[in-house]
């Protein structure tokens, strides 16, 4: 007869330890940049953990222009919890100031730009959490929670889904108000398409990888 290894109380700590949702989004990455290990890492666990349900639980009103447009900010966060989709990080280098993409060619990848890696993890890990609400969007038949191709520049965008969660959650990752604005395109279109592609970097992950 023998006592429990300590292996197997560990195993069972662990286990303990870990959201009870069965498969939420996750966000890989197969480089070497410490920052986007490390902002991979803090937004998977963000999402699927307290971080982004705290964040919902303060906003009672649905987001603008999401489908159904009565989905709850609740709601959104089951969604996120519930969903099994793992999203992999890629880097690229242009359009140059642009920190972050999603393109819908390509709906299991995130980017970010490495010429944004003076950023905090914090601020890294807030554009990674915006950019994941758009591939959410995009893998849920019958949800959308977008925001408008102005981005910034369209009237009640902080109103809208990515932009809300990004900004509120890089304020509350990085423990003050927004310090920069997580920059992004929403979709890649036909004239930044060929200068953003040939800057993708190779990371031994098939471009349309699951
Ligand atoms: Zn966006």
């Amino acid at each position: 007869m023998h006592w429990p290894s300590p292996t197997v109380c560990l195993r069972l700590s662990i286990f303990s330890s870990k959201p009870t949702y069965p498969m939420p989004v996750t966000i890989t990455y197969s480089r070497t940049n410490k920052k986007l290990k490390e902002a991979a890492s803090a937004a998977s666990d963000y999402l699927a953990g307290e971080g982004l349900t705290q964040l919902l639980a303060q906003r009672t009103t649905p987001f603008k222009d999401t489908v159904p447009s009565n989905l709850t900010p609740q709601e959104l966060d089951a969604l996120f919890k519930s969903t099994t989709l793992t999203l992999h990080l890629r880097e690229y280098t242009k359009p140059v100031g642009v920190n972050g993409a999603f393109d819908p060619n390509y709906p299991k990848n995130l980017y970010y730009n490495t010429n944004a890696l003076s950023r905090p993890v914090c601020e890294i890990t807030s554009t990674l959490i915006h950019e994941s609400v758009h591939a959410l969007s995009y893998a849920l038949k019958g949800y959308e929670f977008p925001h408008s191709d102005e981005g910034r520049d369209a009237p009640g965008y902080k109103e809208t889904a990515p932009y809300w969660i990004g900004d509120n959650s890089q304020a509350t990752l990085c423990g003050t108000s927004l310090t920069s604005e997580p920059i992004e395109i929403e979709w890649i279109d036909d004239s930044t398409r060929e200068a953003f592609e040939k800057t993708i970097v190779a990371d031994g992950v098939g471009i349309d990888a699951e």
